[in-house]
């Protein structure tokens, strides 16, 4: 049986017009190319058009030839989150990801956090304290968990005392050769909370204005109610660390609005003919940015975890609707003004949905660790060097085992990226160099492309059988008819 969940039957008009894409009408069409546009000069990637390609939608096309390996752009996140069981093991900028801190920081305080006990979280599957609260949520919790597995594989390790963490927290450790690699100090969140750090005080103020201030849970937070706020967190760590993500979403378009509302109404002060409510149409182009990616709704767009079998997928799916309402439910405690709240409500059902855009996208936040180009350091100095740095290094390297190399690791919405097809013999791939250490998603070509062809990035493992490519791709809700699909097709 269906369920018909209340919030969708209250605002069913405009959630349709929400999920309507922007390309059905001819005006918008024009205004989504205008985005395309600014987007594009604003991350300065000429080489690459948006267009509309009949069947697919949008696609990215190269606008000049690009040569093997040549990068073809670099996108920009309009809102990321790292993975929360990753925070222990990476401290980066909450804005752009970039690692901060230093060498000594970065290590201390990951064995200091696992001290506490933060580090034994229920994703390395050994524990069974999550089993009780979270039994009918177990699903999405597996679901998640399954992907962030590669963090938290505790290997057979050597504990280091709690002296020698102390000294690399508080500085007085300096490890060998550390000044190698420099990283930015640290800047505390200015509403004063102890879960966003930063690497610059622009970082900080970008994402202050931009989300933070309605997400934080420190004493000049903007929110209604940070209690509601806190609840609302611990229920998505609890369960799905995308709606996080979501709650960013949403945070980002509400602060969009009031920044939209207040310019349109200083500029509409002398006829005096000011706007009382809300107005749906500065609403929507608010929602833009984040409602131009691909929509299914995430209920109906997740994919079915192996452990579960295909009878059950009712179920599965009923009790994920059931995780995103809880969650919208608390979140709209958190932060909702009451101005907002009829358009922001049908908007937060969205942003739910598009939720599933990030799921699917597989648009994955990597950085890789300065943790991990350390410890190859020292492990490339020459023999002697070598030796004598070990004395002090290979403790620290013991104590963290095959985690030493964990990156930041989370999920983000890239404009761009997300606006490219998939082939399953792609002309490009997202591809992280050695100078790419923050969060920006960097596209390089595999093989030279021409001007005018579409650039194409596989989305799935395309060494997978012909059934099984079609299998995966089924998910993302269509069949794929790249070049090599129409070799092997039966
Ligand atoms: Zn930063
Ligand atoms: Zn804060």
């Amino acid at each position: 049986m269906e369920l018909i969940c209340p919030i969708d039957q209250r605002c069913s008009d405009q959630i349709t017009s929400l999920l309507r894409p922007p390309s059905v009408r001819f005006c918008t069409f024009i205004k989504t190319q205008e985005y395309f546009e600014q987007l594009i000069s604003k991350r300065r990637c000429q080489g690459i058009k948006v267009k509309q390609n009949g069947e697919f939608g949008k696609g990215v096309f190269a606008e000049t030839d690009f040569e093997e390996e040549e990068l073809v752009f670099k996108d920009q996140m309009l809102v990321g989150a790292q993975h929360p069981s990753n925070k222990i093991d990476c401290l980066v900028c909450s804005y752009c990801f970039k690692f901060i801190g230093s060498i000594e920081q970065q290590i201390g305080r990951r064995f200091y956090l696992k001290t506490l006990g933060i580090g034994i979280s229920s994703h390395n599957g050994c524990e069974s304290n999550s089993s009780d609260e979270v039994e009918d949520n177990e699903f999405a919790y597996n679901h998640r968990s399954e992907q962030n597995g590669a963090s938290s594989s505790s290997s057979s390790t050597i504990p280091l005392p709690t002296m020698a963490v102390e000294s690399l927290m508080n500085g007085e450790m300096a490890l060998p050769y550390s000044n190698k690699f420099p990283l930015p100090s640290i800047i505390l969140c200015p509403g004063g909370c102890e879960e966003a750090f930063y690497c610059s005080k622009l970082c900080a103020e970008a994402d202050w204005d931009s989300f933070h201030c309605l997400l934080c849970t420190g004493e000049k937070s903007e929110s209604c109610s940070r209690d509601a706020l806190l609840k609302f967190i611990q229920h998505a760590n609890e369960t799905n660390d995308i709606f996080l993500l979501a709650a960013k979403a949403i945070s980002f378009t509400i602060l969009r609005y009031r920044k939209f509302k207040a310019s349109h109404l200083s500029k509409q002060e002398n006829t005096a003919s000011i706007i009382l409510g809300t107005d749906p149409s500065l609403l929507l182009e608010a929602w833009k940015p984040i409602s131009i990616g691909h929509k299914r709704r995430w209920w109906d767009c997740i994919s079915l975890p192996d452990d579960i079998d295909a009878s059950d997928e009712g179920t599965f799916r009923g009790q994920i609707r059931e995780l995103a309402f809880t969650s919208l439910q608390l979140l709209k405690e958190a932060i909702f003004d009451k101005e907002c709240e009829p358009c922001i409500l049908s908007l937060s059902i969205n942003a739910i949905n598009i939720i599933g855009m990030f799921e699917l996208n597989n648009l994955d936040l990597v950085v890789a660790s300065p943790v991990e180009d350390y410890f190859l350091y020292i492990d490339d100095l020459p023999h002697s060097e070598k030796k004598e740095a070990e004395k002090i290094t290979q403790p620290y390297l013991d104590a963290l085992g095959e985690d030493y190399s964990i990156c930041c690791q989370g999920t983000a919405f890239f404009p761009l990226q997300s606006c490219m097809n998939h082939s399953c013999c792609p002309n490009a791939k997202a591809f992280k160099r050695e100078e790419d250490r923050d969060g920006q998603a960097t596209i390089v070509a595999l093989r030279p492309i021409c001007k005018g062809e579409e650039v194409t990035i596989s989305y799935i493992d395309e060494d997978l059988s012909f059934e099984e490519r079609q299998a995966l791709l089924a998910d993302y809700g269509f069949r794929c008819r790249c070049p090599k699909c129409l070799d092997e097709e039966p």
